[in-house]
C-alpha cells in the first residue's frame, strides 16, 4: 500500500521520480569562553565571516539575474540587508566583548531570539522570513568554521527533492536539470521558494507539513502538482496509470501544441478570445508561447512581497516590461489586490476577524491612498508603452468605483502637469467577484470600461465559504446553481449595456467547465497555461447551440451534485481524452 500526502501547489505539473532527502544537516555550535586577549581576535574572526557571507550572497545574486532574473535576484537584497544592519552587528560584537563567548554561540543565541520573535508573529511574511535568517546564520557558522555550506548544485542523478524547507538560495543553485520537482513541509503559495518554481517551471508542492517524516531517501515518488498529491513508494497499478496519464499529457500536449498558432473559434465560427493570467513577469514568455492573445489578468502583489514597498520607478519599469514584450496585445494590470490570505508585512497590522470580509483589495488601496496614486501613476506611465488596461479588484459599491476614478483622474492631471506620456483613455475595468457587484453591475457599468469576472472569489462570498478553508472545502463550487445564475446574470446585463466582459478566474482555464462557460455567453477566457491548449480545442470543436443546450439542462436542477455528474458524464463522453475529476 503506498502512502499519499496532500500540500499547496507552487508550480504545476506531475514528475516520477527518486527522492533525495535534503537534510542541510544540523550545523554543529562549538561554545566555548575566550580569554580577555583573545576578544579582539575573535571579533575580527567574525568580521572575515562577514565579508565572506556577503560574497557569498552577492555571488548568487549575481548568477541569478543572469540565469533568471533582476526581480528574483532581489529577493537577497533583504540577506544582505540583515548582514549589512550595523545594529546586527554591533549587537554581535558586544556580546562577545560582555559575554565573552565564541562567534558562533553568540550568532547562534541571536538568531534564535530572532526566529522565536518572528515565529510569535501572525504573519506569513514574517514566518517565511525565517528560512532566509537560518540560512544567513548557517552561511556565517560555516565560514567562521571554514566548512562550504551544501547545496543542491552538484546533484549526480535526477531526483525529486524532499525538505523541510527550502531558501530561495537553495532554489536559485539548485541544478534545474537534475531536479525533477520539489515538496516541501513548509511553505506557501507566495512564498519566494514557490515564485522562483514558477519562473523555472519546476513543478513543486509546499506546506505538506509532514512530507520529510514520511519519506526516506531512495524512495519512489509521484509528484501530482495538478491535484496537489504526493504518493509515496506507489504500486504498481499506480505507477503504471500515472505513466499512462503523463504519457498521454504528452502526447496530448504535442498534439494540441499544433493548435497553438491556430484561430479560438467554435465549430459554429463564433471567435473566442484566450488570453493569459500572469502572477510574474518572468511568465510572460511561457504564456505568449502558448498563443494567448495578451493579458487578461496580471496580478501585481509580486512587487509587494517584500518588507520595502516597491517605489513607482520600480513598478513602472515592471509593467513596462510585459507591456513592450506584448505590445499591441492588451496587458490587464491589476491594482493591489493585498488582504484575505494574501497579507504582507506592511498589512499586519490589520488584524481582522474576517480578512476575506474585511479591508482587502480596493478597500486597501483607499485606505491607503498614498501607495494607490503611486501604483496608478505607474501604470498610467506603462500605458505609453503598448496595450495597457487597468482594472480594480472586489468593487463591491458603485462609490468605491466612483472614487478610484477620481483618484486616477487626479493622477492623470499630475502627469499630465509635469509632461510625462500615458495614454488618457487607458480603459477602466473591475473584477466582478462579490454578490453586491453582480447585482448593481448596470449601475457599475455607467464607470466602468469592462468588467472581468473573478469567480474564485464570486463562489465564495455567493456560498459565503472561506476559498481556503479544508473543513468547509466541500462547499466550495462554482457549480452550484447560485453562482451559475449569477454569471447568467453578468453575462446578460453586460451584453446589454454593451459592455466587454471576461472571466478570469481558476474555472476560465479549466477544461471541465469551458463548454458551460461558452453557453452561459462568455467570449473572452483569461487563463493560467496549465490547460489552456486543452480549452482551446473544446472551443475549436463545439458549436454554441449544443452548449447552451447544455447549460439550460444544468440550470434545470437543483442538486450542485447532480449538475456536476452530468456536466462531467458530458464531457467525457464528448472529450474522450480529457482526464476530468
Ligand atoms: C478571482 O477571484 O477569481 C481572481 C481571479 O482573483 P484572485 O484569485 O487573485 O483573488
Ligand atoms: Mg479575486
Amino acid at each position: 500500500m503506498s502512502i499519499k500526502a496532500s500540500g499547496i501547489i507552487a508550480s504545476p505539473g506531475i514528475r516520477i521520480g527518486k527522492a533525495y532527502v535534503y537534510k542541510t544537516s544540523e550545523i554543529i555550535i562549538p561554545k566555548y569562553t575566550i580569554r580577555d586577549e583573545d576578544v579582539d581576535a575573535e571579533i575580527e574572526r567574525y568580521k572575515q565571516s562577514l565579508e565572506k557571507t556577503k560574497t557569498e550572497i552577492k555571488t548568487i545574486q549575481e548568477q541569478i539575474a543572469n540565469n533568471i532574473s533582476r526581480d528574483m535576484a532581489d529577493i537577497f537584497t533583504s540577506h544582505l540587508m540583515v548582514l549589512e544592519d550595523p545594529i546586527i552587528t554591533e549587537k554581535v560584537i558586544n556580546h562577545i566583548r560582555i559575554f565573552k563567548k565564541n562567534a558562533e554561540w553568540i550568532i547562534n543565541d541571536i538568531t534564535l531570539d530572532l526566529i522565536r520573535h518572528l515565529d510569535s508573529i501572525e504573519d506569513d511574511y514574517f514566518r517565511e522570513r525565517i528560512i532566509d535568517i537560518s540560512d544567513i546564520n548557517k552561511r556565517l557558522i560555516n565560514n567562521l568554521q571554514k566548512r562550504s555550506v551544501e547545496s543542491l548544485k552538484d546533484l549526480h542523478e535526477e531526483v525529486i527533492v524532499v525538505s523541510k524547507d527550502l531558501s530561495p538560495s537553495d532554489t536559485a543553485t539548485m541544478d534545474k536539470n537534475r531536479v525533477l520537482a520539489f515538496v516541501t513541509d513548509r511553505g506557501g503559495r507566495t512564498s519566494h521558494t514557490a515564485i522562483m518554481a514558477r519562473a523555472l517551471e519546476i513543478p513543486a508542492i509546499v506546506g505538506t507539513q509532514n512530507i520529510t517524516s514520511l519519506v526516506r531517501n531512495g524512495d519512489t515518488l509521484i509528484v501530482d502538482a495538478v491535484r496537489g498529491i504526493i504518493i509515496i513508494n506507489p504500486t504498481e497499478e499506480e505507477l503504471n496509470e500515472y505513466q499512462h496519464y503523463i504519457n498521454d499529457l504528452r502526447k496530448l500536449d504535442k498534439e494540441l501544441e499544433t493548435i497553438t498558432w491556430l484561430p479560438s473559434i467554435t465549430a459554429d465560427n463564433i471567435e473566442i478570445r484566450i488570453l493569459g493570467n500572469i502572477e510574474i513577469p518572468e511568465e510572460m514568455s511561457i504564456i505568449k508561447n502558448h498563443g494567448a492573445q495578451g493579458i487578461g489578468l496580471f496580478r501585481s502583489e509580486f512587487l509587494f512581497l517584500d518588507r520595502v514597498l516597491p517605489d513607482e520607478e520600480r513598478q513602472y519599469e515592471e509593467y513596462k516590461k510585459v507591456v513592450e514584450y506584448f505590445n499591441p496585445l492588451p496587458v490587464t494590470i491589476r491594482t493591489l489586490d493585498v488582504g484575505g490570505d494574501k497579507i504582507y508585512s506592511y498589512n499586519k497590522d490589520c488584524k481582522e476577524r474576517n480578512p476575506f470580509l474585511g479591508c482587502r483589495a480596493i478597500r486597501f488601496s483607499l485606505e491607503h491612498e498614498d501607495l494607490f496614486r503611486t501604483q496608478i501613476r505607474a501604470i498610467l506611465r506603462a500605458s505609453a508603452h503598448g496595450n495597457v488596461k487597468m482594472m480594480i479588484p472586489m468593487i463591491s459599491t458603485v462609490e468605491e468605483l466612483i472614487r478610484s476614478r477620481h483618484i486616477i483622474r487626479e493622477c492623470m492631471d499630475e502627469l499630465k502637469y509635469k509632461g510625462i506620456a500615458f495614454n488618457e483613455n487607458i480603459p477602466l475595468g473591475i473584477m466582478i467577484e462579490v454578490p453586491s457587484a453582480v447585482l448593481c453591475a448596470d449601475k457599475l457599468a455607467k464607470y466602468a470600461d469592462f468588467f472581468s469576472v473573478g469567480t474564485n472569489d464570486l463562489v465564495q462570498y455567493t456560498l459565503a465559504v472561506d476559498r481556503i478553508s479544508e473543513r468547509i472545502a466541500y462547499l466550495y463550487n462554482p457549480l452550484d446553481l447560485s453562482v451559475l445564475r449569477f454569471l447568467k446574470q453578468i453575462v446578460e446585463t453586460s451584453a446589454s449595456l454593451q459592455i466587454p466582459l471576461s472571466i478570469c478566474g481558476e474555472i476560465a482555464g479549466e477544461p471541465k467547465y469551458t463548454m458551460l462557460l461558452l453557453g452561459l455567453g462568455f467570449r473572452e477566457f483569461s487563463m493560467s497555461t496549465a490547460y489552456l491548449y486543452q480549452v482551446k480545442r473544446i472551443i475549436r470543436t463545439v458549436n454554441i447551440t449544443e452548449c447552451e443546450e447544455l447549460v439550460a439542462k444544468l440550470m434545470q436542477m437543483e442538486k450542485t451534485s447532480e449538475i456536476e455528474e452530468m456536466l462531467i458524464q458530458v464531457m467525457r463522453a464528448k472529450f474522450p481524452w480529457l482526464n476530468i475529476t
